[in-house]
């Protein structure tokens, strides 16, 4: 049915740019957001376009996570009272950080990096999105000599795919970024990576889908998807709307497991909640994106506030948002940075990262469900590798050549 839209569920960073992508291609084009465009994780994450950055799984994380579990300020948590329903997930992610697959994480999620960044810089050219876009790299900053050597191999990895990063030491540090306390041993410098406020970027290519002709409808909830004979024949929202379609892109971000399981597909993720506290920085401000590296906490100047985010609390789906995960953004903050102290925050939110075991996004058709498409699971990169996703979708709802090998992200690897 040619004229049958091909409906995204989803109004996070991933639905809109596949939006964007779909409509800018000609293609009909609705999407259906619950809440509002850009609502939950990608409204208030940390806005670091981390370029080529490695996954959540690596050696020795499943033990340093073990440690952790009973700080109520470590930066990884997962909650001892999940119990049971969490094993094959802890199993699957214990599997996964093993250095041989995380080199082969690398390969994808590098090239990913590479499509993604000329992407981010067409959409906001061409869209004119006010999103504070700045091209300044993200420096990894450490404070120990154990946190540095850590650092210069973190560099020496980045630099084997490709990538242009580099070690600073201390002093090249405090000279490029005169609000850090002095201590700082080094940091390692992702050069090609970028920054933005991500609400606004995802609100403005919105904007932009908007104008080429596809219609976003926030305030729309989808109850479920209707298969017929083993395919896709329509949506059906909360109200009891139906819109007939061959052609759906799933993007609920965590939500998308819930949703599949009711039409028996399996995208089995946790959710990884993180937090953000922004506050007004005295003195002289930080310019360049950071993470406090020993404290796994990110940096980010948007606009006239720095943004602290950080935590990957396992949790469940809920926003139950924990004095402690906030106090410990602040204390970091604290630890390496002059002029953030006794910071009355000018927000604080919490949001849910779509977290599969194995740390890849998962990209492809589903199994077993013809015309549904699966674009989730992007964890920590979501933000990053957004525009490639919907390039990616784009290319597998419209039957394009496929700009990169999508094996490794396929839906039906569970
Ligand atoms: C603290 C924190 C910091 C982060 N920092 C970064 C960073 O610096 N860089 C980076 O690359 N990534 C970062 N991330 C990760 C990034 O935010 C996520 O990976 C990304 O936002 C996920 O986008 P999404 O579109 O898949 O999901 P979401 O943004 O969650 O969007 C999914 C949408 O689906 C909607 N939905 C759900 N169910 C339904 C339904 N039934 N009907 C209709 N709509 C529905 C939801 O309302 C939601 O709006 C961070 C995350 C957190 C929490």
């Amino acid at each position: 049915m040619p004229d049958q839209p091909i409906i995204i569920i989803g109004g996070g960073v991933v639905g809109v740019c596949a939006a964007y992508e779909l409509a800018s291609a000609g293609a009909p084009v609705t999407l259906l957001e619950r809440g509002a465009i850009a609502g939950e994780a990608s409204w208030g994450n940390a806005g670091q376009m981390a370029i080529g950055h490695p996954p959540i799984p690596r050696p020795g994380l499943a033990v340093q996570a073990l440690k952790w579990m009973f700080d109520p300020q470590s930066p990884l948590h997962i909650s001892p009272s999940a119990g049971w329903s969490m094993l094959p997930w802890l199993w699957e992610f214990w599997r996964a950080c093993s250095a041989a697959r995380l080199a082969k994480s690398m390969v994808t999620l590098a090239e990913m990096g590479r499509q993604t960044k000329p992407l981010f810089d067409e959409y906001i050219e061409r869209e004119a999105i006010a999103c504070d876009y700045r091209h300044a790299g993200i420096m990894d900053v450490f404070r120990t000599e154990g946190g540095a050597a850590g650092g210069r191999k973190f560099v020496e990895f980045m630099q084997g795919y490709g990538f242009d990063a580099h070690w600073l030491d201390g002093a090249e540090v405090e000279k490029r970024e005169p609000a850090f306390r002095k201590g700082v041993v080094g940091a390692a410098l992702n050069a090609e990576s970028t920054s933005l406020d991500p609400a606004k970027f995802v609100e403005g290519l919105a904007a932009g889908a908007t104008k080429h002709g596809a219609t976003l409808r926030a305030n729309a909830p989808v109850r479920t998807i209707d298969i017929v004979d083993g395919a896709v024949h329509a949506v059906v929202l909360e109200d009891g709307e139906r819109i007939e379609s061959s052609r759906v892109v799933l993007a609920a971000g965590i939500w998308s497991s819930s949703m599949a399981r009711t039409i028996g597909v399996r995208i089995p993720m946790q959710a990884g909640k993180g937090y953000h506290r922004d506050i007004e920085q005295d003195g002289p401000r930080l310019t360049t994106p950071c993470v406090l590296a020993e404290r796994f906490v990110a940096c980010t100047p948007i606009e006239n506030r720095l943004r602290l985010a950080g935590t990957l609390e396992f949790t469940g789906v809920n926003n139950i948002m924990r004095p402690a995960r906030l106090e410990a953004l602040s204390n970091a903050a604290h630890e390496y940075l002059t002029g953030v102290d006794g910071k009355e925050p000018i927000t604080e939110w919490c949001g849910l990262r779509p977290c599969p075991a194995d740390g890849m996004p998962i990209i492809g058709w589903a199994p077993r469900v013809k015309g549904l498409c699966v674009a989730t699971g992007h964890s920590m990169l979501g933000m990053t590798l957004g525009p490639v996703t919907g390039r990616l979708v784009r290319q597998l709802v419209l039957g394009e050549p496929l700009t990169m090998d999508m094996a490794p992200l396929s839906a039906d690897r569970f």
